[in-house]
């Protein structure tokens, strides 16, 4: 019994002395291997809502949201949770800059924990100006020029 005691001693004095196996996330970031695919971003402003995004997605991971314009009709979101990772959306984009595709951003869940416990229900929704999106101002021009020859 006292030898066991013993021996639980060492160990943790031995330990103790040696470096830490681990590192608190946020004083050492991991380092991210070549081509680390992360978070997806989605350009509003050149997204056409063609739906090549969400037929391409192996896992249903995308969903179309409806942008009540009649173009683009809608543009994706998706579900963090639930994507593989696996980049085949990017890679079905159409536009000449993608308008989505997969940044080095794995911070994620640390940085909205709070407004969103699961995981879940983490989604990766369009960022940018709608209204500067070639599609709406064409669509726009053309009401007012309706309106204007009326
Ligand atoms: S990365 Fe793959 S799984 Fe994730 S949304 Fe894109 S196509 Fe779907
Ligand atoms: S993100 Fe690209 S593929 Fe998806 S709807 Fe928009 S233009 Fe089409």
């Amino acid at each position: 019994m006292l030898n066991k005691i013993l021996e639980k001693i060492v160990l943790v004095a031995s330990r103790a002395t040696k470096p830490k196996d681990t590192t608190y996330f946020h004083e050492s970031r991991p380092k991210k291997p070549a081509r680390f695919r992360g978070k997806h971003f989605i350009n509003a402003e050149t997204c056409i809502g063609c739906y090549a995004c969400e037929r391409a997605c192996p896992i249903g991971a995308i969903i179309m949201v409806p942008t009540g314009l009649k173009r683009p009709r809608a543009m994706p979101t998706v579900n963090l949770g639930r994507c593989c990772y696996c980049g085949l959306c990017e890679d079905a984009c159409p536009t000449k800059e993608k308008s989505i595709y997969l940044t080095e951003k794995y911070e994620m869940i640390v940085e909205e924990v709070e407004l969103t416990p699961l995981i879940d229900d983490l989604w990766a929704k369009p960022v940018g100006d709608i209204t500067k999106n070639p599609l709406v101002i064409k669509d726009l021009q053309k009401q007012k020029q309706q309106k204007e020859g009326k």
